[in-house]
């Protein structure tokens, strides 16, 4: 994805890897809820065929004139169950659109249009748009990890009793809570295997890393 309009909307990939276009004055929320309903009476566009996509988008036609899903795969069936699908075609205000994809988004202050490529024809076109929400899930960029570091099957590092149930813990004693499969080094947030993935969950998660990082020390030092 490309930022548009001088370089003032941002896309990154991070450990756990997510495009995500962000302008300034906001309309590119990650979640889907209430508060964020009431914001966008006229119309939402709405990228990512996870299930939480679906839910989403039946969820928001209830409240927006009219909501495009925007699919790059061939088909929502690839990754949404069969009770969502036949829900959305039930809803004259949902529009599905696959092989698409938002290549650029566009704003001042508040987002006003994205830029849609469709992969059929090659055609991108822009659209007004007054809030996008993106679903995609995430991806572990964890490769560089030496393997002593153990993961589940999604790249997500294990901690605590995972980790030590993933078979590399080599200690004499149990991991703490937030301690990886190496002994002394923890992870906290996104990166971590069943975190919750919100902000106050991360920022929580790094202050209570802090604490066991000191009784690990204090452990460590023990004759
Ligand atoms: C579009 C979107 C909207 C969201 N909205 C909300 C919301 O409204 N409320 C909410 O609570 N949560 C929201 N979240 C989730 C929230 O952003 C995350 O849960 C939170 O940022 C996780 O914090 P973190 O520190 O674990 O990871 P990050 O914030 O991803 O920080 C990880 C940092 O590590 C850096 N990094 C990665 N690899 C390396 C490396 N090898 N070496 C050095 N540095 C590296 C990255 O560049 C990044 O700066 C949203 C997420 C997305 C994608």
């Amino acid at each position: 994805m490309r930022p548009a309009g001088g370089g003032r909307l941002t896309a990154g990939r991070r450990g756990p890897a997510y495009s995500r276009p962000a302008p300034a004055g906001g309309g590119v929320p990650g979640g889907a809820v209430g508060v964020e309903a009431d914001a966008i009476r006229e119309g939402a566009g709405q990228v990512g065929p996870d299930p939480t996509a679906g839910q989403a988008a039946i969820f928001f036609s209830s409240h927006a004139r009219s909501v495009t899903l925007l699919v790059r795969g061939e088909s929502l069936a690839e990754s949404m169950s069969h009770y969502l699908i036949e829900q959305i075609a039930t809803k004259a205000n949902i529009r599905v659109e696959t092989r698409s994809e938002v290549v650029a988004v566009h704003g001042d202050e508040q987002l006003e249009a994205i830029e849609v490529i469709d992969r059929k024809t090659g055609t991108t076109t822009r659209r007004d748009a007054r809030a996008l929400f993106v679903l995609i899930g995430a991806q572990a960029a964890t490769d560089w990890l030496p393997p002593e570091i153990s993961r589940d099957e999604h790249g997500f590092v294990l901690t605590g009793t995972d980790a030590m149930k993933a078979g590399q813990w080599n200690a004499d004693r149990e991991p703490f809570a937030l301690e990886t499969s190496a002994p002394g080094i923890f992870a906290v947030g996104d990166i971590r295997s069943g975190s919750v993935k919100r902000v106050a969950a991360s920022v929580g998660e790094g202050g209570v890393a802090i604490a066991l990082v000191h009784r690990y020390l204090q452990l460590s030092s023990q004759p």
